[in-house]
């Protein structure tokens, strides 16, 4: 990946997909933690990999109370002085979050963190009140949203003209018809308050990517009916990137402005 030395806002994927999801968005004036679904140390240890600070990060900000986005929260916030937000729907889930300092957030709101404006907007997910996020400094622009079964007209709004968009694709649909799960299971992954699939993350990308988008990254990839380079091909296709590699983890376009890739969910990966 490029490193673009006009970028203020930069991408530390820790973890991405069911057995648990971390990212560290690094902003002009400190850092911000999405999600804690790994523990303290798998964080710390994977943060030191890519080189990232975690003596920077100011907040955790949580998009939904499944054990994949929070199972890590309570010890972090026990040896780490930070803000914590999230929506009152994600705190009173659980029993464990209720009982930490949070400073609520709504659908709606933007609200100012490490030096960027950080706009919150509805998902669409089997959870209490589940929120994705944009975050904004002059200049420069990161859209995050997993863990929904549809994109919201709230969702496209925010994500539109990122210089880095990282979006679910979490399922291939043919996988996931054939694949290992019950029924019931599928159903839940295919609804509307599910994942999103390749195919739907691939349709919105044509509103979503602009001149500015630098950078897309499938997240939330699922182990079992999916492949980073199913997804990234499918992506692609609907970009008009080509394979930047024999395995098609990775795409470009071929004015080589916009990169697709893949996030993992044990491989760590910076995006700058
Ligand atoms: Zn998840
Ligand atoms: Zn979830």
């Amino acid at each position: 990946m490029l490193f673009n030395m006009e970028a203020k806002i930069h991408l530390h994927i820790l973890a991405s997909g069911s057995k648990g999801n971390a990212c560290v968005v690094e902003g002009p004036e400190g850092s911000v933690l999405i999600d804690c679904g790994i523990s303290r140390r798998e964080l710390i240890s994977r943060a030191d990999t890519l080189g990232v600070d975690m003596g920077r990060v100011q907040a955790l900000l949580l998009t939904h109370e499944h054990s994949d986005h929070v199972a890590g929260v309570t010890v972090l916030c026990n040896h780490a002085e930070l803000g914590l937000y999230a929506t009152a729907g994600t705190v009173a889930a659980r029993s464990y979050l209720a009982k930490l300092p949070c400073n609520l957030v709504e659908p709606g709101d933007t609200i100012g963190i490490a030096g960027m404006a950080v706009q919150v907007f509805h998902t669409s997910h089997d959870v209490g009140d589940p929120v994705g996020f944009r975050f904004e400094c002059p200049g420069d622009a990161l859209g995050y949203c997993t863990d929904t079964g549809v994109l919201t007209s709230e969702a496209y709004e925010a994500l539109a003209g990122c210089r880095i968009l990282a979006l679910e694709s979490n399922h291939d649909v043919g996988m996931l018809d054939r694949g290992p799960y019950p029924p019931f299971l599928k159903a839940r992954v295919r609804g509307t308050g599910g994942h999103l699939s390749n195919d739907q993350a691939a349709q919105a990308l044509p509103q979503l990517v602009t001149d500015d988008t630098e950078t897309v990254i499938a997240m939330h990839i699922s182990e079992k009916n999916n492949r980073p380079g199913i997804a990234v091909r499918t992506l692609a296709e609907a970009v008009g990137a080509e394979p930047a590699n024999s395995t098609f983890t990775e795409a470009r376009t071929p004015d080589g402005h916009l990169s697709i890739c893949a996030a993992a969910q044990a491989r760590p990966l910076s995006v700058w």
